[in-house]
C-alpha cells in the first residue's frame, strides 16, 4: 500500500517551531490552530511538496504558461488583460486574417490599453503585415488553447492521456460545452457522451496496468473516468422548476450512467453555478439511487453553504450505504457568482475572502475524511481534492494520517494544462493523481479558456503566488483559518449597495433614511422561496371588478379630484412619500399574493409576474425620493441683492391610463409619480386587468391616500376614457399603451373646451417595433437565448418585445437554426405551473389580430418556425393561445416586419453588413427598445452613437427594464420622450415656476 514520504528534509530545520501566524494579503488574524501536531505536519507536508514540484521547475513539465509574453504582460497590466480575454474569447467566431487583425487591433486600441511592444507594433502594421501578424496572434491562442484542452475529441486526445498513464497519472475526460439552448444540441452532447462512455474503455483497456491508479483502499477504481456538465444535458435546467429539471435530466443521464455501469466507466458530476447547485446535490443522489454506477460529484468549497452542501452529501452516503467519491474545488465561477448577485441584490453565494475559500475547503476536507468508508460494506464519502494549492492538499494528507488511513484513501487531481510541477511531485509522493483534461472544439471551449485564463492570472492564484512569483514557502503554507475584524466584504457589497451605487440620494425621513435600490426579485433557486412563492399563489383570488363606471361616475370624480387639489398640493412633499414608501411596504407583504393574481388574470409566468411586482415596488420607492428633492427651492446663481429661484407645482387633476401588459407595474408607476407630485388622480386601468387594477388602488388607499385623491375609474374608454380626456378639468394625462389610442388622446387633449384655462399635458407611451442586430461576432449561444426571451417573454406582449432580429449573414443560417430549436423547447402551457415559460395571450382581440398578422407574413416571407400547441388540458382553461412563430428572410419593407403585431411573432431579417443592419433597425416608425450582439468594440461604439432608441441593449435582452438604472421610455411614434423610472420623469407631472426677489433695501443687502 503506498504511503507518503516523510523525508527528513520535508520536516526542515523549523520543523518543530509554533504554528505560523503569516497574516494573508486579505488581513485577519490567525486563529491559532486546535492541534498544533496536526498543522506541524501540514507544513512538513507541504514544504515537502513545494520543494519536489520546485525542482521540477525546468523540465518538461515546467510552467511554461507564464512565460507566454501575452499572458506576462495580461498579469502586469489588468485593462489590457481584459482586452485579451475578450479578445480570446471572441477568436473562434473570427473566420478570415482580416477579422482577425481587424479586432485585435478593435480591441487593443480600447482606451487605458497599452498593448506589449511587439504586439502593438505590429497592429500598426500596413496590409502586408496584418497576414502576419493574424497568423502570429492565432498561432498564439491556439497554442494557449491547446495548452487547456487536450484534442477535439475523445480519440484526439488518447494519445496524451496514455503518456498521463505512463507517468503515472490518470484522467478524467471531460467534454467542453456547457450551455445548450435546446433539446437538439442537449440530445448532440447526450450522443458524445455515449460514444465516449462505450468507446474509451477500450482504447484504454491496452495500457499497462498501474497497481496505484487502479486501486483505492477499498478495491478496485475504474481506469476510464469522464466528468459531465448538467446543464449541457437538457435544455430546460431550471430550478424554478425543480421536479421537471431534474426529471428531464434524469431522462437524459439515465443511458449515460446505465452505459457506464455496464463499461464501469466511473462518472464524475461537475458543479457549475449557485443557482444549479442545489438541484446538482439532489439530482446525484437520485440519480445514485436509480443506477448503481462508479459515482462521483464535485463540491465547492468557495460557497458560503459549503459546509452544509457536504454534510448533506455524507450523511445521504451513510444513511444509504452507499460509497461515492466527492471531488473537492474551491470553484470556477467566483467573479461571475459575485457580480450576477449584486446585480440581482440577492446575498453574495460565495465567500468574499480568498482565506475564508481555503478555510472551508480544510473544514470540507475534514468532513470527508472523517467519513471515508473504512471497508466495502460502510456507506461514505470518498476524498478528491481538485487543487494545485499545495497547502490545500497537505492538510488533506495530514489529516488522513492522523486518521490512521493509509495514503490512497484519497486521490489529487489537477487541471490538464496547469500545475505540471505538483502533479509530477505528487507522484514521486506516492499519491494517486489524476488530471482533468477537457475535449472538445473551440467555440465551446472558449468559456472553460477564458476560467482558466482568469485564474492563472488572478492576484489570489496560489499557482501564480507559488510558480510565478516564488513566494516564500511560509506564506504560501499559511494556515487560513482566521477571524477578521473588518466588515465581510461579500456582505457589505449588497448591504452599502444603495449608498454605492446612488441611484438617489438619501432622503431623510423617507425609506430609512437611504437612497433608492431595486426589490431583489425572487430567487427561485431557494426552495423555500419556491414553495411560498407557490402556495401564495395557489390561493390568490382576482377580484371581481365590473367595469360598469359611467360617464356621470367621470364627472363627480372628476370634480372631487378638482375640490381635492388645493388640499393635496399643499400638503409637505415627505408626506405624499410616505404614502409611496408604505404602499410599497404593502407591496412587499402581499408580493407573492400579487404576482398570483397577474398569473391568474394576464397569464404572466412566475418570473414576469415577480418582475411586475418588484418594478411596482421600485415606482413608489423611487419617486418618494426623487419628489422631496424635486419641490425644494432651487436658488440659481449666488447673486447678492437678487434671490433667483426655481420652484415646481402639481399640475392639477391627473387621468392615468395603463395598459394590460405590465398591469400593476405601469399602473403604479404613473399613478404613484402623479400622485407625489400633488396631482389628484383618477385611474383607469385596463379592462382586461381590472382585478389587479383593484387591488393597487385599494393598497393605496390603505396607504393613506385620500378617496379623493386616487379614484378608481372602471368603465369603457369609448365613453368613460373619453370623458376624462376631454374634461376641461383634466390637467394631465398619463397614457401607455397602443399607439392608434395614444394619438388619439395627444389629438383630443390638443383641443381647448370651454372653461378649461390651461393646456393639457399627455405622457404617451406607445409601442415598437423593436430590433436586435445579431453581428458576425456575436456569442451565439446569448443571441439566441437573448433573442428567444426577447421575443416570446409573455408571449411577445411588452411594448419592448424583440419583433425583429436583423442578422448579419455570415451569423445568420447557424442563428436562425439555433433559435428555432431553442424555441421549440420553451413549454407552453398554464402559467401556474412553474414549468411553463409561455402562457395565453390577454384576450380574443389579441388572438384574433396576431392571427391575421400571421396570415399577412405567410404572404411576405418564409414561415421558418410555427410551433404547436400542446393538447388543451395542459392550457389554462377558457384562455386564448397563440405558440411562437419566427418568420424568415422577412423583406425590410414587408407589414410584418414593420408594424407592431404585439404578440409572439418574430420576423428575421438577413443583412451583409453591420451598416445595414442599423440602417434596418433604425428604418420603422418607432423607436422604443433596441439591442445589439456583437464582440466588436467599434460596432458597439457605433450602435451607441448611431442606434437610434430610448433603450439600447448591448449583449443583453432587450426588455426588463429596471428602475433608476434603465429608465425606460421611447420617441418618435413610441412615444413622447418621457423616461419612466428616471430621474427627469417627475419633471412632467409638474409645472416649473421662477420667483427673483430684489433683497436690497436702501444700497443693502444680507450677506455682502
Ligand atoms: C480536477 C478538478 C476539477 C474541477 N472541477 C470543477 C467543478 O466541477 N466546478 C468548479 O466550479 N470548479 C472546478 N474546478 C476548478 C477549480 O474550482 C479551480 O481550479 C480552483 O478554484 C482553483 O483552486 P486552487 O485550490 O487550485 O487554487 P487557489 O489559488 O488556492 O484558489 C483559487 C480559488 O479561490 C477562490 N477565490 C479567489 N479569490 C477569492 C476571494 N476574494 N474570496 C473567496 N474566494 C476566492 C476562487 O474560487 C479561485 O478559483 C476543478 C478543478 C480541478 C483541479
Amino acid at each position: 500500500m503506498p504511503s507518503i514520504t516523510r523525508s527528513k528534509s520535508s520536516r526542515g530545520p523549523d520543523a518543530h517551531r509554533e504554528p505560523r501566524s503569516v497574516p494573508a494579503p486579505d488581513g485577519g488574524q490567525p486563529i491559532a490552530p486546535d492541534d498544533p501536531a496536526l498543522e506541524e505536519r501540514i507544513h512538513a507536508l507541504g514544504t515537502e511538496f513545494l520543494e519536489l514540484a520546485r525542482r521540477h521547475r525546468s523540465g518538461i513539465l515546467s510552467a511554461a504558461f507564464w512565460s507566454e509574453k501575452l499572458i506576462d504582460w495580461a498579469m502586469k497590466d489588468e485593462a489590457f488583460k481584459v482586452q485579451l480575454f475578450r479578445f480570446v474569447d471572441t477568436f473562434p467566431t473570427l473566420k478570415t486574417p482580416e477579422q482577425v487583425h481587424d479586432h485585435l487591433v478593435d480591441y487593443m486600441s480600447q482606451p487605458g490599453v497599452t498593448p506589449p511592444p511587439g504586439l502593438g507594433l505590429g497592429l500598426k502594421a500596413g496590409r502586408l503585415l496584418k497576414g502576419a501578424m493574424s497568423r502570429t496572434v492565432t498561432r498564439q491562442i491556439t497554442s494557449m488553447g491547446e495548452r487547456f484542452i487536450a484534442g477535439v475529441d475523445a480519440a484526439s486526445a488518447v494519445d496524451q492521456l496514455e503518456k498521463l498513464w505512463s507517468r503515472g497519472i490518470g484522467f478524467s475526460v471531460d467534454l467542453l460545452g456547457e450551455a445548450c439552448v435546446s433539446e437538439a444540441e442537449a440530445r448532440v452532447y447526450q450522443g458524445k457522451y455515449l460514444d465516449l462512455i462505450r468507446s474509451l474503455p477500450e482504447a484504454v483497456g491496452r495500457w499497462p496496468a498501474n497497481e496505484r491508479l487502479e486501486s483505492d483502499h477499498l478495491g478496485p477504481v475504474p481506469r476510464t473516468n469522464v466528468s459531465i456538465k448538467i446543464s449541457s444535458l437538457f435544455a430546460r435546467t431550471d430550478p424554478i422548476d425543480f421536479e421537471g429539471s431534474i426529471a428531464g435530466l434524469m431522462d437524459a443521464l439515465g443511458p449515460i450512467l446505465e452505459a457506464a455501469r455496464d463499461s464501469n466507466v466511473f462518472i464524475n458530476f461537475d458543479m457549475e453555478l449557485f443557482e444549479h447547485k442545489d438541484l446538482t446535490l439532489e439530482l446525484f443522489m437520485r440519480c445514485c439511487e436509480a443506477v448503481e454506477f462508479p459515482a462521483g460529484l464535485a463540491m465547492q468549497a468557495y460557497l458560503r453553504s459549503g459546509d452544509d452542501d457536504v454534510r448533506r452529501i455524507i450523511d445521504w452516503a451513510r444513511k444509504s450505504g452507499r460509497q461515492v467519491t466527492v471531488r473537492l474545488v474551491k470553484g470556477a465561477y467566483w467573479d461571475y457568482e459575485t457580480i450576477h448577485a449584486e446585480e440581482q441584490g440577492w446575498p453574495v453565494p460565495v465567500w468574499s475572502r480568498k482565506a475564508e475559500t481555503d478555510a472551508c475547503f480544510e473544514r470540507m476536507s475534514a468532513r470527508c475524511i472523517e467519513s471515508t468508508p473504512r471497508g466495502p460494506g460502510d456507506g461514505g464519502v470518498k476524498l478528491a481534492l481538485g487543487s494545485h494549492n499545495v497547502r490545500s492538499i497537505a492538510y488533506g494528507l495530514a489529516l488522513l494520517e492522523k486518521e490512521d488511513l493509509p495514503s490512497n484513501a484519497i486521490e489529487v487531481q489537477m487541471l490538464h494544462g496547469m500545475a505540471d510541477q505538483l502533479k509530477a511531485a505528487a507522484v514521486e509522493m506516492g499519491l494517486r493523481t489524476r488530471e482533468y483534461v477537457p475535449v472538445g472544439e473551440m467555440i465551446p471551449g472558449m468559456a472553460y479558456l477564458v476560467r482558466r485564463l482568469l485564474e492563472n492570472t488572478s492576484n489570489e492564484s496560489w499557482l501564480r503566488a507559488g510558480f510565478h512569483e516564488n513566494v516564500a514557502p511560509e506564506t504560501l503554507l499559511a494556515c487560513p483559518h482566521r477571524t477578521y475584524s473588518t466588515p465581510d466584504p461579500g456582505v457589505e457589497r449588497i448591504e452599502r449597495g444603495p449608498e454605492r451605487h446612488q441611484l438617489t440620494e438619501a432622503v431623510e425621513g423617507v425609506g430609512e433614511n437611504r437612497p433608492f435600490s431595486n426589490e431583489p426579485a425572487r430567487e427561485f433557486s431557494q426552495k423555500e422561496i419556491r414553495e411560498r412563492f407557490a402556495r401564495a399563489i395557489a390561493s390568490a383570488k382576482v377580484p371581481e371588478v365590473k367595469a360598469n363606471a359611467t360617464e356621470d361616475d367621470a364627472e363627480q370624480a372628476l370634480a372631487a379630484a378638482q375640490a381635492a387639489l388645493p388640499r393635496w398640493r399643499a400638503l409637505p412633499v415627505r408626506e405624499r412619500s410616505a404614502v409611496l414608501v408604505k404602499a410599497a411596504a404593502i407591496m412587499r407583504r402581499r408580493r407573492d399574493e400579487l404576482s398570483g393574481i397577474m398569473i391568474r388574470e394576464a397569464g404572466k409566468v412566475w418570473r414576469e409576474a415577480d418582475g411586475d411586482v418588484c418594478e411596482a415596488i421600485d415606482f413608489c420607492e423611487y419617486y418618494a425620493r426623487q419628489a422631496v428633492a424635486l419641490f425644494e427651492y432651487q436658488r440659481l446663481g449666488r447673486f447678492i441683492g437678487e434671490l433667483d429661484q426655481v420652484i415646481y407645482q402639481p399640475r392639477g387633476v391627473a387621468v392615468v391610463i395603463s395598459p394590460w401588459n405590465f398591469p400593476l407595474a405601469i399602473l403604479c408607476g404613473m399613478t404613484t409619480a402623479a400622485i407625489v407630485t400633488g396631482n389628484p388622480t383618477l385611474i383607469k386601468p385596463a379592462g382586461p386587468a381590472l382585478g389587479i387594477g383593484r387591488v393597487f388602488f385599494d393598497i393605496m388607499r390603505e396607504a393613506g391616500c385620500p378617496a379623493d385623491v386616487i379614484q378608481f375609474m372602471a368603465g369603457p374608454g369609448r365613453t368613460v376614457g373619453a370623458k376624462l380626456v376631454r374634461d376641461h378639468r383634466t390637467a394631465l394625462i398619463a397614457f401607455t399603451g397602443s399607439m392608434e389610442v395614444g394619438l388619439d388622446i395627444v389629438a383630443a387633449a390638443g383641443q381647448v373646451p370651454r372653461g378649461q384655462h390651461h393646456l393639457k399635458k399627455v405622457i404617451s407611451e406607445m409601442g415598437g417595433k423593436n430590433a436586435i442586430i445579431v453581428d458576425a461576432s456575436a456569442d451565439l449561444d446569448e443571441a439566441v437565448l437573448g433573442v428567444r426571451q426577447s421575443a416570446f417573454g409573455y408571449q411577445g406582449q411588452k411594448c419592448s418585445a424583440c419583433a425583429r432580429a436583423v442578422v448579419v449573414e455570415s451569423a445568420y443560417e447557424t442563428f436562425l437554426e439555433r433559435l428555432c430549436e431553442s424555441t421549440r423547447t420553451l413549454k407552453i402551457g398554464d402559467p401556474l405551473d412553474p414549468a411553463v415559460d409561455f402562457g395565453p395571450v390577454i384576450d380574443n382581440n389579441a388572438y384574433r389580430s396576431i392571427n391575421e398578422y400571421i396570415e399577412i407574413g405567410k404572404s411576405e416571407a418564409r414561415l421558418a418556425l410555427a410551433m404547436d400547441l400542446p393538447h388543451e388540458s395542459r392550457l389554462a382553461a377558457g384562455r386564448d393561445y397563440i405558440a411562437p412563430h419566427i418568420f424568415a428572410e422577412v423583406p425590410a419593407e414587408a407589414r410584418i416586419g414593420n408594424e407592431e403585431i404585439f404578440g409572439p411573432v418574430l420576423s428575421v431579417l438577413k443583412v451583409k453588413t453591420f451598416d445595414e443592419a442599423l440602417e434596418v433597425a433604425n428604418g420603422t416608425a418607432f423607436a422604443l427598445t433596441g439591442g445589439v450582439y456583437s464582440r466588436k468594440p467599434a460596432n458597439l461604439e457605433k450602435a451607441r452613437a448611431e442606434f437610434r432608441v430610448g433603450n439600447l441593449y448591448l449583449n443583453r435582452p432587450i426588455t426588463g427594464a429596471l428602475v433608476g438604472r434603465q429608465p425606460f421610455g421611447g420617441f418618435a411614434l413610441s412615444g413622447v420622450g418621457t423616461k419612466a423610472g428616471g430621474p427627469d420623469y417627475l419633471l412632467h407631472f409638474v409645472e416649473p415656476r421662477s420667483i427673483c426677489e430684489n433683497t436690497m433695501r436702501r444700497g443693502f443687502a444680507p450677506g455682502i
